[in-house]
């Protein structure tokens, strides 16, 4: 060092792109040449005394100081470490091991720190197999280490060994060197005494390797992939030094590096990692060009080694932690945040949003601890020890999969899992038409929770309003997904504050809705896939509040960032509102999402659609218009007609539509306008709106379309004086289930029982000519209403059509869902029934339970149904068939219903196509159980049950029936008798005539069933009825009850079975 050389062969790298250092290097290639003759330091004429490593070892074990020793050592190189830092003191060691001429090489070693700065330069040169000289050399203590160890000093010199020019002292030893002082170098541990550890404790093994770059995995975090099939991590070691060099192409030499296999977390290859005691030596520069490294692979350098230092992570977790960066970066970078600033290092002040998300994960893997790694114990101890040796296998703790992946995934699976077969159990599925079979698979619907994954995903993205479709969703750089939140204790979720910020949710339910139009004929063609003539997904997610890490984004402003956190609507960052005026309102009601014949704002006239998007709010200003002083809004101005009821009707349309979701009657929200003052801005009428809407102006004093660059703010309604208290409007049962029409606006909350497709309640209305292939749907809600002391809910049908669909998100059978001014209508058949209109507001309460709980019906006494208030709608009860009143089997067309004769349709007028029938069955009869009498409605499948068929019997009975395509019998009382207009098999009559008054039907039974009067149905149940009844002489008149009517829904035969099979015999 210090002399004049010419460097003959050399190239020059510029630094990577973006890389933290900004340094170039220059390579090397061919040894430098000395301008001026060199003059070797060691002069042969004197030798130089040295002590070999033998003696040198035996020096640091005397207590007391040895005299005349020369503070020289000589030895062959034979373990280099990693340059180190402890206590702000950069160092490295070197182990110098036997003598040329001893020739037992192995025999003794003696270690040398280098620590003097001017010294450190020594690292890069020293060749491990080389004999070097050292000279000036003292002894010291080591803090923490029970040995004494050489060391240099700032006059050593380190000099190649020439044995011509030393001297070996000959120490006047006072004692032969036992074994035990002249211990080998350890040799590297294989795993032999795993059984002493527990199974899942490995080993590293240590070994040197050369090998050639292949690849740069990740840079910064020190990943590198060595001859295609190794990976190599130069994390655990302080110092980057040779990483800036590496590249495809580049030859090292390791020595004393860590082997890991089956790490687990997702890596699959051997990982070689070299410790602080490990050397990795540049063996040859590579000859291939460097490649530009894309910007992320270039950044987190210090966030990589902040995590690796401070949490003292495990290698599995350390690249596990790698790759879910990568994960995370992928996702939000650079479209949310720079690379540069999402993987910034970490500070109290300024936290890493990277480290942030991780922090979940990482709090329960690897805690923050203050112990740190010491260096210096590493290289020096003996037996080896450090945080590579022994490893566990992680199992991988999750993945932040990209949110198109997500959808995809979501899809594939439920479409995977749809099996018409299994959506239709086979007994009732064999008695339905083609067209009940393929509307019964019209609509079906799949969850999946986080443990269906594997590993367990973590669902991240920035939390966005869409201003096209009017509910939030989650968004990353590969697309979004629609999300349906809710804050604890069933209320909405209303703080627009919460748009942009990076929601990280474990929790939650991936919901896929699956549309599936079919034409499946019969039960019979199920398993064939090709009967499927369309099929769509909706795939959204539900979770609560509570469940997700909320994380702001740390202010970036770039056109990407914009468009993604708050798309088509200006830049409007909080600066921008130094000057904007507000008001405060408070809401009442809100009204549906939908496509409306609304004017379109003049600003958008252009791009939006002839019926945009829009919905209306109603409620009432609180005080009047305020301006922002700094960052606080003025009180408001004084007004004289503050008395004045200053009702007002706000209408969304265009981007405003975004703020659906955040508002909710109850709440009080402030409207801000951003720029200069306009005097009467939320004062004046909007003449556009006027026209609009007459009717619900009437009690308004003002209507005001909502600007696309306005901003909703939620207030805390504490702080407001005067603001009105509303409460959640229920209709009470009394007026759901009058007759009375006049307020056929209704609200409730209720449970989703069951969500089906159906015909459109006026379908022949809707059929025009031109129109009739355009399929009209409707969604069918049944759900049971949620009231207060009600022992047995009572159940309603809701329907959604036409402009209402697809109907928000979350309506899924099992939810419990707010309903809010529906249309209360009443069939011809005198049914209740609820329709979405425009004003109908719908809130989801909660999700559908993640383990569906069944529940059982309540078991009564068909008495307790004849009380008028607060029976069930559908029980259980232990009762008796006392005899049958008619049984009717019969084929149907498929297609079109009509009966089928001998199998064929029997349509008249025109050749219908299909050639598959399905029986129907129906049988009634009467069942008592020692309180009262009813008249059971069983059909299809529930009918073998009754006539104690097997499956086998009933198909064959049903055979027979296929002939003359129809069979109706009907009984009375007692004797029966044969329907005369049929003409039949005599011999099937008088086989069923005989099983249906024989003692296999006629018995007990556990039935479950409905009443055949829904609680919707208003038509009044018929008063008892005085009749007259003669016994003996004496004529009786007594009050009858109306006979219960009810549909049978399962059959099950009692407890003592041992009854029907003991009668049997006796006959
Ligand atoms: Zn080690
Ligand atoms: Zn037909």
């Amino acid at each position: 060092m210090g002399r004049l050389f010419l460097f003959p062969s050399w190239s020059y790298l510029p630094p990577a792109r973006c890389n933290s250092s900004g340094e170039g290097h220059l390579e090397l290639w061919d040894s430098p040449v000395p301008v001026f003759p060199m003059t070797t330091s060691l002069d042969c004429a004197t030798p130089l005394h040295v002590l070999y490593p033998k003696a040198a070892s035996y020096v640091l074990r005397q207590r007391r100081k040895l005299k005349d020793v020369p503070p020289n050592l000589a030895g062959t190189l034979v373990r280099l470490s990693a340059l180190a830092k402890s206590q702000k003191e950069t160092y490295f060691v070197l182990t110098l091991g036997g003598s040329p001429l001893s020739g037992s090489q192995a025999a003794s070693h003696v270690s040398i720190i280098v620590q003097v700065p001017a010294q450190l330069v020594w690292h890069r040169a020293l060749k491990p197999g080389r004999a070097y000289v050292l000279t000036n050399l003292r002894v010291s203590r080591v803090s923490g280490h029970p040995n004494r160890v050489w060391r240099t000093s700032p006059s050593s010199h380190l000099l190649p060994l020439r044995l011509e020019c030393v001297h070996e002292w000959d120490l006047e030893l006072d004692r032969p060197l036992s074994e035990a002082d002249s211990r080998p170098l350890p040799m590297p541990r294989n795993s032999r005494n795993r059984k002493e550890q527990k199974d899942l404790v490995r080993d590293s093994r240590v070994l040197s390797y050369m090998g050639m770059v292949t690849g740069v995995l990740n840079e910064p975090a020190g990943l590198f992939e060595l001859d295609r099939q190794l990976e190599l991590c130069l994390a655990y070691q302080q110092f980057p030094g040779i990483r800036q060099v590496i590249r495809p192409g580049v030859s090292l030499e390791l020595q004393d590096v860590h082997l890991l296999q089956s790490l687990g977390g997702g890596t699959t290859r051997p990982v070689l990692a070299p410790c602080f005691r490990g050397a990795v030596l540049l063996r040859a520069f590579s000859r291939l060009k460097p490649e530009i490294q894309p910007s992320h692979q270039t950044q987190g350098a210090s966030l990589y080694k902040q995590l690796l230092w401070e949490r003292q992570l495990a290698l599995p977790l350390y690249l596990w932690t790698v790759k879910a960066l990568m994960e995370l970066a992928h996702k939000l970078c650079p479209h949310v945040l720079r690379h540069r600033q999402f993987l910034q290092h970490s500070s109290p002040g300024n936290p890493s949003l990277a480290l942030q998300l991780l922090a979940p994960n990482l709090d329960v893997l690897a805690p923050p601890c203050s112990p740190s790694w010491n260096p210096q114990k590493v290289i020096l101890g003996e037996p080896h020890h450090c945080p590579l040796q022994k490893y566990t296998r992680l199992q991988t703790p999750c993945s932040f999969p990209a949110l198109a992946t997500v959808v995809k995934e979501g899809e594939r699976r439920a479409w995977d899992a749809f099996d018409p077969q299994a959506l239709l159990p086979l007994p009732e599925a064999s008695h339905l038409t083609s067209c009940q079979l393929n509307q019964h698979l019209s609509w079906s619907w799949l969850r999946l929770l986080p443990s269906a994954f594997q590993p367990p995903q973590v669902l991240l993205g920035v939390l966005v309003a869409s201003s096209h479709k009017g509910f939030l969703q989650l968004r990353d750089q590969s697309g979004s997904l629609p999300c349906l939140l809710l804050d604890k204790d069933s209320r909405p979720f209303s703080d627009p504050q919460f748009i942009g910020v990076v929601v990280r949710v474990e929790r939650f339910q991936l919901i896929i809705e699956r549309n599936v139009k079919s034409s499946y004929p019969s039960w019979k063609e199920l398993s064939i896939t090709s009967y499927i003539q369309k099929q769509k997904a909706r795939v959204y997610v539900q979770f609560f509040l509570a469940d997700a890490l909320i994380l702001p984004v740390p202010r970036f402003s770039s056109p990407l960032s914009t468009s993604l956190t708050s798309p088509r609507t200006k830049p409007t960052l909080p600066e921008d509102l130094h000057i904007a005026q507000s008001r405060l309102f408070f809401l009442s009601h809100k009204e549906a999402l939908m496509k409306r014949n609304v004017p379109l704002s003049p600003a958008g006239s252009s791009e939006m659609p002839k019926l945009p998007l829009s919905f209306l709010v109603s409620g009432s200003w609180l005080g009047g218009t305020q301006r922002k002083e700094g960052t606080a809004w003025r009180p408001s101005e004084p007004k004289g007609d503050n008395s004045k009821d200053q009702k007002v009707l706000l209408l969304f349309v265009g981007s405003s539509v975004r703020w659906f979701e955040f508002l909710h009657p109850g709440q009080v929200y402030r409207l801000v306008a951003p720029g200069p003052a306009t005097p009467l801005l939320f004062e004046e009428d909007d003449p556009s709106c006027m026209s609009q809407r007459p009717l619900e102006l009437a009690g308004c004093t003002s209507c005001l379309t909502v600007q696309d660059d306005w901003i909703l703010e939620l207030e805390s309604s504490q702080d407001i004086p005067d603001v009105p208290s509303v409460n959640k409007a229920e209709t009470s049962l009394s007026d759901l289930f009058s007759s009375n029409c006049s307020d056929s606006l209704v609200s409730f909350s209720a449970e989703i029982l069951s969500r089906t497709l159906c015909e459109p309640l006026s379908a022949s209305l809707q059929m025009k000519p031109g129109n009739a292939q355009v399929a009209r749907e409707c969604v069918k809600l049944t759900v049971a209403l949620e009231i207060a002391d009600c022992q047995f809910p009572p159940h309603l049908d809701i329907y959604i059509n036409g402009p209402h669909l697809p109907p928000p998100l979350g309506l899924l059978p099992g939810a419990r869902v707010y309903f809010s001014q529906l249309e209360k209508k009443i069939s011809r058949s005198h049914n209740i029934y609820c329709c979405f209109r425009s004003s109908t507001y719908v809130q989801v309460l909660s999700f559908p339970p993640e383990a569906t709980i069944s529940v059982s019906l309540p078991h009564i006494y068909l008495a307790e149904l004849l009380r008028s208030d607060q029976t069930p709608f559908q029980a259980t009860a232990s009762c008796h068939i006392v005899c049958v009143f008619s049984l009717q089997l019969r084929w149907v067309c498929s297609h079109c219903t009509s009966l089928c004769v001998q199998g064929r349709c029997t349509l008249q007028g025109s050749t219908c196509p299909s050639k598959t029938s399905v029986s129907q069955a129906s049988l009634r009869l009467l069942v008592e159980d020692g309180t009262a009498e009813a008249v059971v409605t069983c059909r299809n499948h529930h009918v073998a049950t009754a006539l104690g068929l097997r499956p086998s019997e009933w198909t064959s009975l049903l055979e027979f029936v296929r002939g003359p395509g129809r069979i109706a019998l009907q009984f009375l009382g007692t004797g029966a008798h044969l329907e005369p207009s049929a003409k039949m098999n005599d011999s099937l009559a008088l086989f069923l005539r005989t099983l249906c008054s024989s003692i296999s039907v006629l018995r007990p039974i556990v039935l479950s069933f409905e009443l055949e009067k829904k609680p919707s149905n208003i038509i009044p149940v018929d008063p008892p009825r005085l009749q007259r009844f003669q016994c003996g002489e004496l004529p009786f008149l007594t009050h009858v009850n109306p006979k219960l009517r009810l549909s049978c829904l399962s059959i099950q035969e009692t407890e003592h079975t041992s009854f029907r099979e003991a009668s049997a015999f006796s006959h």
